[in-house]
């Protein structure tokens, strides 16, 4: 995903920023985010479990800011605002059945069509939701117990649910409840949904976005600074800027070209054309990558962040 970039680029922050401490007209707070996109799902982890123990606490952070890398021209900056990155939930359905052999389904309790059903009920969801209000569900993991001819007691199927809009989050979890009940109890059969690592939608409020774009600008260029539409993916970052209120953004760090989007205005990303044999590669794909070059960049914006904001506070 770049977590590395990110790592290295608020490293490199806080090493110029300590060598200059005393011209600082405040506190700086680095905030190293562990398992930023979701711990593994029995453990804790993330913003949620920073703000917990206490991370955004003496001092009280008066904003958060924060970059993500992403595939988009190098140097560039993109953002979307207010509603910028979604809600997110991990959802775990567990369907309890009775175990089966292929040669007498009878004697049992066949959880497998139950899952079936449950997967394809989801997709009816986006029917029951106005369209103008972005969601997705995805049923990622299927685990069973089976082999070809023998179906285990239980299955699980595990997914995510991504809002851009925070109060949608609620109503799709109560139709994934619904679906997850009586589906299984049309069958016979019970089964139990359960909500995991919720993570609140992100939103770069306008009043934030207008107080960093003058050292955006001076950093990277009016030129280089792009809009983009709200994305589906998350990034629990979200929940500090909730609390603290501020900014997240992403800079580009790949070989590209926007073609003919304007700077300033949002971005049609299906316009995107590599410009090296590297090509366009999305985080969370095996050939992402990010140019080295842009960690400087990154560097420099953070540190322009801190100091225009202390300074005009
Ligand atoms: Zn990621
Ligand atoms: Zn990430």
């Amino acid at each position: 995903c770049g977590h590395d970039n990110h790592a290295a680029m608020l490293m490199g922050a806080a090493e110029v920023l300590a060598n200059m401490r005393e011209q600082i007209p405040g506190t700086v707070k680095f905030i190293f985010q562990p398992a930023e996109e979701g711990p593994p799902i029995e453990e804790d982890g993330g913003a949620n479990m920073m703000i917990k123990e206490g991370a955004l606490e003496n001092p009280k952070p008066d904003c958060v800011f924060g970059i993500h890398v992403g595939p988009y021209p190098n140097g560039s900056i993109v953002y979307a605002t207010p509603n910028a990155m979604a809600a997110s939930v991990l959802i775990q359905i567990e369907i309890f059945g009775k175990q089966v052999h292929g040669s007498t389904p009878w004697m049992g309790a066949d959880p497998m069509p139950v899952a079936a059903e449950i997967i394809t009920a989801l997709g009816q969801i986006y029917r029951q939701i106005n369209t103008v209000d972005p969601i997705t569900i995805s049923i990622g993991k299927v685990i069973d117990q089976g082999r070809f001819n023998i179906i285990g007691d239980k299955i699980t199927l595990l997914g995510t649910v991504r809002c851009v809009h925070q109060s949608t989050m609620e109503e799709v979890n109560l139709k994934i409840d619904r679906i997850t009940t009586h589906v299984a109890q049309a069958h016979g059969l019970t089964a139990k949904a359960t909500f995991k690592q919720q993570v609140c939608a992100l939103t770069n409020k306008p009043e934030w976005v207008d107080k960093f774009l003058p050292s955006l600008e001076r950093v990277v260029g009016h030129d280089k600074i792009y809009r983009s539409e709200p994305a589906l993916g998350y990034d629990d970052v979200s929940e500090f800027i909730k609390i603290a209120g501020g900014m997240y953004l992403f800079l580009g760090v790949q070989d590209i070209t926007f073609g003919d989007s304007k700077p300033g205005e949002e971005v049609d990303f299906t316009k995107m054309k590599p410009t090296s044999e590297k090509g366009i590669a999305f985080n969370h794909n095996p050939k992402f990558y990010a140019n080295d070059e842009n960690l400087k960049i990154g560097v420099k914006i953070h540190a322009n962040v801190v100091m225009d904001f202390l300074s005009n506070n």
